[in-house]
């Protein structure tokens, strides 16, 4: 076959816009229907975020949360499969049958030392040193469920052909999961998926995300143990190699080119002083623009910590892929309709209670007071996306989005300003900012989900742009080894020491009208 045909056909496609055909005369009906289903839905909105916040379990230890949200789906007649992909907290539940199937997504693991009372614009510990959703990720598997539970109820009534499937980010951050839910083929018959994650926006672009891909590795070392004082000379210590590793990485970092983001915390450093350290280890985030850097860095890692080794007299024992993660690439038909929903939506109803807490926390952070945001910026191309992002992280969502059609909605439920990965991060995040915000982003989701299923125009324009404009010359693979396995023991021990004092405070919707509620506080508490 020649290539003039095709990329014929693959102009031709560009040039007529999936809008260009009339719409079903129900679509416009029926997504004004879901929007007022969800509204009429607050109070489990709310019990639902509350619930979730209120567990603050680390990745690949999201227990209570999947056994909480899975209840709820099953309830309501989805079917569920549990221990997806050998991940315990990983699930798949589906309502409806035939095409197109349609997934929704979001995280669910919370963040360490981030335990924080809510609606209170200064430092409190529910329980000192626990885990606590300073990311925010208690909000996006509540929005999922709200607009499938308002769209099943359509999809039965109109008779309309289509597949829900609803499933977690587990350990998103240490982007954990998402690259094995890949592998074991939960996408394999999914026609477009639509990810939703927390921000202080509608934040929705299409094209490559301002995000780093990432490869997230575990160096153990091997020595010799012996007295450190009274015979040092028969000890070879690992944490000398895992020091001289970091050591050499730091004036490695010298030479890399200025994009790159590398980090590491030693995971262990020894038992004792007294005690020449005979395991170490040290854990290494990998950051570049590309599939291509990335895998450098980690081979230059691989070097520098034989190197390390060597010069310590003590050896590399292991090297384990814990997380990777492609670089995000959002699919351009489905973007434009989401933010077309977005617009539609609107903001949530901010009231003055909701901007005072968000300028309080905002002062607090030292941060210009600018309150909540109140309007739906444009659409973002690449570039403006990259001007709009005040950093560089990554998501294992990025290998769902080179492996079918996807967007992130990025959703208006958190405080402007706020660092990430914190405690003031967590403080909106059991209040009516985070109820409100995960309604109103519940709708656009619900009615972009009506679009998939009533628009087979933008669901072969979505198929169109990932085939020839996405996928054409970029084609996806794993970055770990196929003999790599999920890191299902990540945080088992961290959060065995906090699960049962947390126990003490997780939400009782029975009594009480909301977490705020729970411990008595006057939304908001500012100083
Ligand atoms: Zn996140």
């Amino acid at each position: 076959m020649t290539r003039v045909p095709c990329l014929f056909a693959f102009v031709l496609t560009l040039a007529s816009p999936a809008a260009a055909q009339p719409n079903d005369p129900r679509l416009d009906r029926l997504k004004a229907e879901a929007g007022r289903a969800i509204d009429a839905n607050a109070r489990l909105a709310q019990q639902m975020v509350d619930q979730v916040f209120s567990f603050g379990e680390l990745g690949m230890q999201e227990v209570e949360t999947s056994k909480y949200l899975t209840a709820i789906l099953e309830k309501n007649g989805f079917t569920v499969e549990r221990g997806v992909a050998g991940i315990p907290t990983a699930w798949l539940a589906r309502w409806g049958s035939g095409k197109p199937v349609i997934a929704l997504g979001s995280d669910i693991d919370a963040i360490p030392q981030a335990n924080q009372k809510p609606g209170v614009a200064a430092r409190e510990w529910l329980v000192p040193g626990a885990p606590g959703h300073g990311e925010g990720h208690n909000s996006g598997v509540p929005l999922n469920i709200l607009a499938a539970l308002a769209v099943k109820d359509l999809i039965a009534r109109e008779k309309l052909s289509g597949t829900i499937l609803l499933w977690p980010g587990v350990a998103e951050e240490q982007l954990g999961s998402k690259a094995y839910l890949v592998r074991a083929g939960v996408f394999r018959d999914v026609d477009a998926n639509l990810f939703a994650h927390v921000s202080d926006e509608f934040g929705i672009s299409w094209g490559d995300e301002p995000a780093l891909t990432l490869i997230s590795a575990l160096f153990k070392f091997k020595g010799q143990s012996a007295h450190a004082a009274g015979a040092p000379w028969r000890g070879k210590s690992a944490l000398d190699a895992v020091l001289n590793m970091a050591n050499a990485w730091e004036y490695h970092r010298e030479h890399m080119e200025l994009a790159q983001r590398s980090h590491y915390v030693i995971t262990d450093g020894g038992d004792q002083p007294n005690v020449v350290p005979s395991t170490a280890a040290i854990w290494f985030y990998f950051r570049e623009r590309d599939v291509e850097r990335v895998t450098r860095m980690f081979e230059d890692a691989k070097q520098i910590a034989r190197g390390a080794a060597a010069a310590t007299f003590t050896t590399l024992d292991s090297v384990q892929v814990i997380g990777s993660a492609w670089r995000p690439h959002f699919n351009k038909p489905i973007a434009t309709a989401l933010h077309d929903n977005a617009v539609k939506v609107g903001m949530p109803a901010w009231d003055d209670k909701d901007q005072t807490m968000a300028k309080a926390v905002q002062r607090m952070m030292g941060q210009p007071d600018s309150g909540l945001r109140t309007s739906v910026p444009p659409l973002r191309s690449p570039e403006e996306a990259a001007a709009a992002s005040s950093g560089t992280g990554s998501d294992d969502i990025g290998d769902v989005t080179w492996t079918v059609p996807s967007v992130t909605l990025y959703y208006p439920a958190n405080i402007p300003g706020t660092p990430g990965h914190n405690w003031a991060d967590a403080i909106a995040m059991a209040t009516p900012i985070a109820h409100k915000g995960v309604i109103a982003g519940a709708k656009v989701q619900a009615m972009t989900l009506l679009d998939l299923l009533l628009r087979p125009e933008l669901l072969s324009a979505a198929r169109e742009y990932f085939t020839n404009v996405q996928t054409r010359t970029i084609k996806y693979h794993p970055l770990m080894a196929p003999t790599d396995q999920p890191a299902i023991w990540l945080n088992a021990e961290k959060m065995a020491r906090y699960r049962e004092p947390m126990r003490k405070f997780y939400y009782d919707p029975a009594k009480y009208g909301s977490y705020l509620e729970q411990f008595g506080i006057k939304y908001p508490v500012v100083p």
